[in-house]
């Protein structure tokens, strides 16, 4: 397979991304993106995502996840075999896309515990808890380097 060079963000995890955002006021949110890769393309489709869980510590600039929800979150997707797990995504409380060195470093400890070659990270830019723009990197053995996020029709990427 050639590099994936895309991550298309399909309308029930944008819904699902966005409301999170908003629901955390002035708190950084994040969760796991499932989805899978269009076979002969360099494309990742994101077709649904889930949020931290109930025990997560959210701050402004900060977020550890409650483990046991993630884990049995993919654990159940998993099982049905749709979807599986391709990355995370969290939001910044500010107009700033750039990955944080935090940010490197979680995306290559969670591309280890998946198994995965590559994992999509996925940025979420916020003013006032709304979305306002997405960036999404490709974290591989090789690097952390920026790739297209193209969201649905008529949304503001
Ligand atoms: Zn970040």
């Amino acid at each position: 397979m050639s590099a994936v060079e895309l991550v298309q963000i399909h309308p029930d995890p944008l819904e699902r991304i966005s409301a999170l955002c908003s629901t955390h006021p002035s708190r950084e949110v994040g969760g796991v993106l499932f989805g899978f890769v269009q076979p002969g393309y360099p494309v990742l489709h994101a077709d649904h995502a889930c949020g931290p869980g109930p025990a997560a510590e959210m701050e402004r600039r900060r977020l550890l996840w409650d483990p046991s929800y993630v884990v049995g979150y993919i654990d159940a997707i998993t099982a049905r075999g749709f979807t599986a797990p391709i990355g995370r995504w969290h939001k910044h409380c500010t107009p700033d896309l750039r990955a944080s060195a935090e940010d490197r470093v979680g995306a290559a400890a969670f591309r280890a515990a998946l198994g995965l070659n590559a994992l999509v990270d996925v940025i979420v830019a916020t003013v006032h808890d709304e979305p306002i723009s997405w960036a999404a990197y490709l974290c591989t053995a090789a690097g952390y380097d920026r790739i297209t996020a193209e969201l649905p029709d008529g949304v503001q990427g």
